[in-house]
């Protein structure tokens, strides 16, 4: 009788452990993806760097987008308006 209940108990806890580690493998797996989902998303909002393009006439590098050409060269905005 005595062997019989620890037998019970002794399944009953391996049951308890597979089934925690049941959850905690998917618990792992559902992390895993929902990071892999924000890291993508995170990557198309914003690029991780910007090109930068060195300034004719003052040497300072500025992102590209905020030039304009200027001879060999980009022109800053700040000695762009000194131009014109
Ligand atoms: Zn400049």
């Amino acid at each position: 009788m005595l062997i019989t209940d620890k037998n019970a108990t002794e399944t009953g806890m391996a049951r308890l452990i597979l089934i925690i580690c049941a959850i905690g493998a998917v618990a792992l797996l559902l992390r895993r993806v929902l990071t892999d989902k924000a890291r993508s998303v995170k990557r198309d909002e914003q690029p991780a760097f910007a090109a930068t393009a060195r300034c004719t006439r003052c040497g300072a590098y500025v992102d590209r987008r905020l030039m304009r050409p200027d001879g060999d060269g980009f022109c800053c905005q700040e000695h762009d308006t000194d131009r014109s």
